[in-house]
């Protein structure tokens, strides 16, 4: 399923919350190696295996199949605090986490509680002029920020005391919102994970070299790219299939294929930016029907038509070779769904080219909707698809000009079609 000293990708080509967890779970079966890239635990993976649903926050999806080992990249921000917690409940579902299966980058930067409170802060100084972005408040952008600023300790600071200290003193401001408690804590986590710690890119490309399938796992959604996505209603992280090399430390060369992963629909959890939204009746029943609500902070998602505009251009950004299209089955019964096929411009009613810059253009978006027959069953009792939904399929690939290769038909690993090959779909 995946070719040999070759790094596949897999990544939202959404808003986040896709189901990449469930794809990458599936694809992990015949993978070596699956690596997170980017991002934190802002990110909620779910993974449901013989009914029991699990989520994972930090950890790859990986983790659950025993036949593959997992990394955190060097581009990952990590709360220990969060990361121990995730492991001491996967350990107890017998997961195993040894040192030799689980490799996490030196150079990953560490979430303090001093970034999560500057989150809040900063959330909150937003939502009183009405600008709020709906983070998670897990300290993600303020730890990237304490990256950029060169200030920030990493995983590999946590080893001893004395490099620790180095970093606190050259950074008063940091060392003053860390209570020694805290610190003690931390200092402590990193004895624990010694083990784990490691130099991961040199890892990772030592085992591409040998002939591994390394999977990369995307986290949250092309369109809250920093710098690609609807500005400032964004992440903190570089998301683009372009950035995910260097979020590892692998040569870009070595990726054959970008998967981009979309529900059949849309949704958004947080602020910003959705020209298909739906409100009212259809809005309730399809996020019920869903189950849309966020595995990180369980709130309630907006949901939304595929945006095909959307895609287009993150088909472009990322260079996907391949679209899996998730949750195909939640649309079923329903008369008929919508797919954006163009952004209007509220203000001379003429077609807009190319992205919207800025918040304004966004806010003057008025979508333009098209609507095909709706179906029962994704796939017939023949096993082939249901017409209305090859319509539908059809639609979309030819909108974007990137192949489905493979559609989920409901949240169980075995309950899926591919379509192609993944790694045979380099173009
Ligand atoms: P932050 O990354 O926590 O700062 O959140 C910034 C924006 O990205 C907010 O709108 C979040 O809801 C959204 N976001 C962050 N991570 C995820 C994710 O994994 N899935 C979906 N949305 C996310
Ligand atoms: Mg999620």
């Amino acid at each position: 399923m995946l070719a040999h000293s070759c790094a596949t990708l897999v990544l939202g080509a959404q808003l986040g919350d896709e189901g990449k967890g469930k794809l990458v779970d599936v694809l992990s079966e015949h993978a070596d190696l699956v690596c997170r890239v980017q991002g934190g635990n802002n990110a909620g993976h779910t993974i449901w295996v013989r009914g029991e649903k699990i989520v994972t926050h930090l950890l790859p999806s990986g983790i659950l199949r025993q036949n593959c080992e997992v990394a955190i990249g060097a581009g990952v921000v990590v709360d220990p605090l969060v990361l121990v917690d995730e492991m001491q409940k996967l350990s107890a579902k017998g997961v195993d986490l040894r040192a030799e299966r689980f490799h996490i980058d030196l150079r990953a930067h560490v979430i303090l509680p001093y970034h999560k409170k500057l989150d809040m802060q900063r959330e909150l100084s937003r939502s009183k002029s009405g600008t709020a972005i709906g983070t998670t408040g897990r300290g993600i952008g303020p730890c990237y920020a304490s990256k950029a600023y060169r200030e920030g300790p990493r995983m590999a600071d946590l080893l001893s005391e004395e490099a620790f200290d180095r970093v606190l003193k050259q950074n008063p401001h940091i060392e003053e919102d860390l209570d020694s408690e805290t610190k003690k804590t931390l200092l402590s986590i990193g004895t624990n994970l010694q083990g784990h710690l490691k130099d991961v890119s040199t890892i990772v490309n030592n085992r591409l070299e040998t002939g591994a399938r390394v999977l990369l796992e995307g986290a949250q959604g092309a369109m809250l790219d920093v710098s690609f996505g609807t500005y400032p209603y964004v992440t903190s992280s570089n998301l683009i299939a372009g950035s995910c090399a260097g979020g590892l430390g692998i040569p870009p060369w070595r990726i054959r294929s970008i998967t981009g992963v979309v529900k059949a629909y849309a949704t958004r959890v947080g602020n910003g930016p959705f020209p298909g939204e739906i409100s009212g009746t259809l809005e309730t029943r399809l996020r019920e029907i869903g189950n849309e609500f966020g595995s990180t902070t369980g709130r309630p998602r907006r949901v939304g038509w595929l945006d095909l505009v959307a895609l287009r251009y993150i088909g472009r950004v990322n260079g996907l070779t391949g679209l899996a299209v998730m949750k195909s089955d939640v649309l079923c019964g329903f008369d008929s769904v919508g797919v954006v096929v163009a952004y209007r411009d509220k203000r001379n009613g003429e077609v807009m080219q190319g992205w919207p810059m800025t918040v304004t253009a966004w806010e003057n978006i008025d979508p333009v909707i098209e609507f095909c027959e709706g179906w029962e069953n994704v796939v017939e009792q023949s096993g082939a698809f249901d017409p209305n939904f090859k319509k539908f399929l059809n639609i979309v690939e030819d909108q974007c000009r990137i192949p489905v290769i493979y559609v989920s038909t409901g949240p169980e690993r075995a309950e899926g079609v591919w379509l192609k090959n993944p790694s045979d779909m380099i173009v």
